[in-house]
């Protein structure tokens, strides 16, 4: 028998089930999570199959182009699979989430009439009101800034929840950004930059390891500009609120993800070298290699000052292994530009990157630059810089045979016996190990590179308590 549920709304309503899309970036990963979270409490189950489920929530990214047909194409799919539910005598609820949300508003209903509820990425706290509304015949759009603070009104993960997604997990400290970049859509979908208090985050990690997790990711669009009230009145950087976490035992691991070249300083480089929880990669995005377009971007660096930052980096954690963001193609780009940008990735040699073609986003500044590039010269550029930075990934992946790395075990893997986890550089490692080794770190010797795996066999018995961490070389800071 359907087990009955309050929703938020006051009424009474049966076990449901929600199917979430998730497009984008960590950001959009943990509200989608946070979404499921909340409507929990309404007795809605997570679903993979958007076929059974009675609300389908597709969470959008803004950030290119294609990522904003691949929505429109998404709904197109999906008002078949809704005509076809009722005909079944169900009424399924369609529902875009977060930056096209945000950026499109009003516009989606009318290109996508299946579509009841469209919700900015701001407003993702009162998905369980605006479904009650939809479900009740209305349309909603809810895309004005909140001034509530949404993560206090989003619920937290059910333990069994916490339990089934893994011992990974991403917390928010920060969300928006003041930087206006001129390619980038970010400050006009998710605000100006805010940090979350402290002494928040922190409840919420604890909530998180007291049910399992071993490694937490602390996720913002520019986290290393994290600037929020600290627990002693005061304002704490990352660097604080990571020295913070890392004092809880049980938290093996501690990553963060995506910082700003403008904010890397000495606080942080410092916390690189002193705590053995925070990992060796670090995710730097530099866009560009020309000095030229770096300026026409507004990044607010330069080349010199970005290789610097890596340079000092390396001599704070000699271990550290690096990856970036780039846009080729932006407006104006010149072959030089573009060689230069191939330069700066052989001068700093590159663990992994991600790589786009420059996708000119409506109002914003470069959008209404002359020189946009043809698409056949973007199309050329990427593929140079892809065939590079898979040269360098490989080069990287193999540097790890033969040594020994330590592993946080995740899951079984997909042969008998076989428990995979990751290495400090986010590499799958999977190990002939039992199954008690999950949540723990161990030293694995590796031996061999599989595709982008490291096959490797345990170098002790025991597992390593995170404790008895090898500890990186600690050099001084220049
Ligand atoms: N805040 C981060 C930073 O400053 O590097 C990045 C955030 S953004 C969500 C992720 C990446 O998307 C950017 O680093 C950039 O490489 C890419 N991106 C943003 N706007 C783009 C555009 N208009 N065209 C192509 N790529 C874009
Ligand atoms: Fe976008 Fe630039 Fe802000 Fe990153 S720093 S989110 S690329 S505007």
């Amino acid at each position: 028998m359907r087990e009955a549920a309050r929703s938020a709304s006051g009424a009474m309503s049966e076990n449901r089930k929600v199917h979430i899309k998730s497009f984008g970036c960590q950001m959009n990963v943990y509200d989608a999570r946070r979404m499921a979270d909340t409507l929990a409490r309404d007795g809605y189950a997570e679903t993979a199959s958007a076929k059974e489920a009675d609300l389908i929530i597709l969470n959008t990214c803004h950030i290119r182009e294609k990522a904003v047909e691949k929505v429109y194409s998404e709904l197109g799919r999906l008002r078949g699979m809704k005509a076809d539910a009722e005909s079944h005598d169900r009424k399924p609820i369609i529902a875009v989430a977060g930056c096209v949300a945000q950026a499109e508003g009003k516009e989606i209903i009318r290109r996508a009439p299946s579509v009841r509820v469209v919700v900015g990425p701001q407003n993702i706290h009162r998905i369980s009101e605006l479904v009650a509304r939809a479900n009740e015949g209305h349309a909603v759009v809810d895309t004005e800034f909140a001034v509530e603070d949404k993560f206090e009104q989003l619920a937290p993960p059910k333990h069994e929840i916490t339990r089934a997604r893994g011992i990974s997990a991403f917390v928010t400290v920060q969300e928006g950004c003041d930087k206006f970049c001129t390619f980038c859509v970010v400050p006009y979908t998710r605000g100006s930059e805010a940090s979350r208090p402290a002494a928040r985050i922190l409840a919420e990690a604890e909530g998180l390891i007291a049910q399992g997790v071993k490694e937490i990711t602390l996720i913002g669009q520019n986290v290393n500009a994290y600037h929020g009230a600290g627990t002693d009145g005061r304002d704490w950087t990352l660097p604080k609120l990571v020295a913070r976490l890392a004092e809880i035992p049980e938290l093996k691991r501690i990553r963060y993800t995506t910082s700003h070249p403008r904010d890397m300083d000495d606080e942080l480089l410092e916390a690189h070298r002193d705590i053995e929880k925070m990992m060796p990669f670090l995710h730097l995005p530099v866009q560009s290699g020309s000095d030229r377009i770096l300026e026409e971007m507004n990044r607010k660096h330069t080349r010199a000052d970005y290789l610097r930052i890596i340079e000092r980096t390396r001599k704070a954690r000699p271990d550290m292994a690096f990856s970036s963001d780039f846009i080729v193609g932006f407006p104006g780009e010149t072959d030089r530009d573009f060689e230069d940008t191939l330069a700066l990735v052989r001068e700093v040699g590159y663990a992994q990157c991600f790589t786009f073609k420059y996708s000119p986003r409506p109002g914003t500044p470069a959008a209404d630059l002359d020189a946009q590039i043809p698409e056949d010269v973007k199309s050329e550029r990427l593929y140079r810089l892809q065939e590079l930075i898979e040269t360098q990934q490989h080069e990287f992946n193999l540097s790890c045979v033969g040594k020994e790395l330590d592993v946080l075990f995740e899951k079984p893997g997909r042969h008998e016996g076989q428990i995979v986890g990751r290495s400090p550089y986010l590499q799958p490692v999977p190990v002939i190990a039992p199954k008690s080794i999950i949540g723990s770190v161990a030293r694995v010797r590796i031996n061999e590179l599989r595709t982008y795996s490291l096959i490797g066999e345990l170098a002790g018995n025991e597992p390593v308590a995170p404790a008895e961490y090898s500890s990186p070389e600690v050099n001084a800071l220049a």
